[in-house]
């Protein structure tokens, strides 16, 4: 008997800090189904909850040390086949981050047939990004980590009520600080997707407000 194989597609949205992946990832979980991983978010519940990669996480943060691509490469791992709902689309939020997590991850994908990978890259101007930046507030509940603008006008989060809070790294030295390290991984992941010809998606999202960001997306993905 014929098993009917069932495709997981799974983006992954590369672009600089604060492009508004993030934010189109939200409006996709919320309105189509898919489901969202952010690496920052799941170390966090890791370490929160002291399990086996937490203990490993909180190991290296501790000694001040780099966390290993292969550790992050695994939780992701991990996390995308504890999901029991095989049928939502994935977007890994600034996963793979570098060439040695594209490396561990690509071979991932090549060894699970059902996996259909996309990486789409944000294009942005820093200027843009820093202004959007220092306008954002976080949801304070560690489980869900909505984010904001002040321009919402909303003082709790409305996805689970917890207060909102204005991220340290959102003040600008620091945005501008994380813009200038990010073309240096960024060229390097985008030289080693060429090489092995891993299709990347450009999407160029200048000037585009979060509802047309997500339009585009719908558009230029044919969903
Ligand atoms: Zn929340």
């Amino acid at each position: 008997m014929m098993q009917q194989q069932v495709t997981r597609t799974i983006y992954s949205f590369f672009g600089p800090p604060g492009s508004g992946k993030g934010t189109l990832a939200q409006k996709l979980v919320s309105r189509n189904n898919f489901q969202m991983l952010s690496t920052g978010n799941l170390c966090r519940q890791h370490v929160a909850q002291e399990t086996a990669f937490g203990k490993m996480l909180d190991g290296y943060v501790k000694q001040g040390h780099l966390i290993p691509d292969a550790l992050v490469t695994d939780m992701v791992i991990d996390w995308i086949t504890t999901q029991s709902d095989k049928e939502s689309p994935i977007i890994l939020d600034g996963f793979p981050r570098t060439k040695g997590q594209a490396e561990l991850f690509l071979a991932f994908v090549k060894q699970t047939p059902d996996v259909d990978f996309s990486v789409i890259s944000f294009l942005v101007p820093d200027e843009e990004i820093v202004q959007r930046l220092s306008q954002r507030v976080v949801c304070a509940n560690k489980a869900c980590q909505s984010s904001f603008t002040v321009n919402d006008n909303i003082s709790v989060c409305t996805f689970c009520g917890s207060a909102l809070t204005k991220r340290e790294d959102d003040k600008e030295h620091v945005i501008r600080e994380r813009l200038l390290q990010f073309p240096l991984y960024a060229q390097t992941l985008l030289e080693y997707y060429g090489k092995v010809q891993q299709l990347v998606q450009e999407m160029d999202i200048a000037g585009l407000a979060p509802e047309s960001v997500y339009n585009h997306f719908l558009t230029v993905m044919s969903l």
